[in-house]
């Protein structure tokens, strides 16, 4: 239980919150707020912090210690076409065929907004723009996953509802935010076969790099099925798997007519300076050579960290191919659990009270580098007993 001081503290937070809608209040806000509260480990945010690692070192030495950051910030980045012929060798995939944005939230934006017909189709819970971001004459159906089936998509039951309902789209994230369920690379085949009446389908895989199907972990992408299923569109945060979210980076690959329509009236400069070079370091073989073992690492970090939870009494831990675990608790109230995390352990999670479609008390909690996963689940386990 809090004390007097804690629960003044909490009461400023929870003000933070309702000014933040049903994302997060970021770390810089919640610290500028509230200058008395500790983080320690921000399991908030869902990225490879690894990873962060590996690209403030290329910054460090090739934009900071150079002088460069001035040329970056004083002139027009390069524009949104030809950064597409820089991503092309490495996507595999036509220039033509790629759309780069300020974020993949930009592209989401633009994708529902521009060619959501009446409806569409979203599995819930899900991350709340595919939903919020709708036109208010789109209409909006849901396929809600069961925690009775560890939120696993029931492929049939939902091809059923397409049947019926006749979305124009269907979005689907693979691997799911926030329950981290996944689809092998075989269903999603099979599933895109059957889903050719569909007009377009929105497939985005932001936690792909997470995946894993068994311990050789391969990369797996599905971006290059966009030339077989011409109504496929793939999306990508660069975000979470590059930790690099403050730069907003993101792309998507969808047909070039749909690419086209969308240049023809913006995103000329979407990309600033500092996400162009990011772009263009992603774009180096040597950049991808030392990322790969980074993205290993924390994947094998990760499920040791399902373990460690998996130890700790009152909760359920849903099985997860991404970095990140969707926690029920048994016992106790999720804000209330989340609220003690951060204010007496600095440890910042995501209640999911506001989640859309999950009902009781979960928690997502992001895996960390190891050390600051083994603090979380000790705190956890401290809060809970
Ligand atoms: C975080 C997230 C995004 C948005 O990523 P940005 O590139 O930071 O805009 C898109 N899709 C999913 C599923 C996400 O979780």
């Amino acid at each position: 239980m809090l004390d007097e001081r804690e629960r003044q503290i909490e009461r400023r937070i929870t003000e933070l919150k309702k000014g933040a809608g049903s994302h997060s209040p970021s770390i810089f806000s919640l610290l500028s707020a509230i200058p008395e509260l500790q983080i320690t480990v921000d399991a908030c945010f869902l990225s490879n912090p690894y990873a962060t690692d590996l690209f403030m070192k290329y910054f460090q030495k090739e934009v900071l210690d150079t002088g460069k950051l001035r040329s970056l910030l004083e002139y027009y980045p390069t524009q949104n076409r030809p950064l597409a012929s820089v991503l092309s060798p490495v996507l595999r995939v036509p220039p033509q065929n790629i759309l780069l944005g300020n974020g993949a939230v930009e592209i989401i934006q633009a994708l529902i907004h521009r060619f959501v017909k009446k409806k569409m189709l979203v599995v819930l819970p899900t991350f709340s723009p595919y939903y919020e971001f709708a036109r208010p004459d789109t209409e909006v159906i849901f396929f809600v996953l069961e925690k009775t089936h560890d939120f696993r998509l029931d492929v049939k039951a939902w091809l059923r509802m397409i049947d019926q309902e006749k979305p124009d789209t269907v979005i689907l994230i693979n691997p799911n935010n926030p329950d981290g369920g996944y689809l092998s690379q075989q269903e999603l085949r099979d599933m895109l076969s059957a889903l050719s009446p569909v007009e377009q389908i929105i497939l985005d895989e932001s936690f792909i790099h997470f995946a894993h199907e068994d311990n050789t972990y391969h990369l797996i992408s599905y971006r290059e099925l966009c030339q077989e299923f011409p109504h496929l569109i793939t999306v990508k945060s660069m975000s979470k798997d590059f930790g690099v979210a403050g730069i907003r980076a993101g792309y998507a690959i969808m047909a070039e007519e749909k690419v086209k329509q969308l240049l023809q009236n913006g995103y000329l400069w979407n990309i600033s300076g500092i996400a162009e070079y990011f772009f263009r370091l992603f774009a180096r073989s040597e950049f991808q050579e030392e990322y790969e073992p980074l993205r290993i690492r924390y994947i094998q970090e990760m499920q040791e960290f399902y373990c460690l939870l998996t130890k700790i009494s009152g909760i359920k831990v849903y099985p997860s191919r991404s970095n990140f675990f969707l926690v029920e608790l048994l016992q106790r109230e999720a804000e209330e659990v989340a609220m003690e995390l951060l204010i007496r352990y600095g440890i910042y999670i995501r209640g999911c009270g506001d989640k859309k479609g999950l009902e009781g008390n979960f928690i997502r909690v992001a895996s960390r580098k190891a050390e600051e996963n083994r603090l979380i689940a000790q705190a956890l386990q401290q809060v809970l007993n």
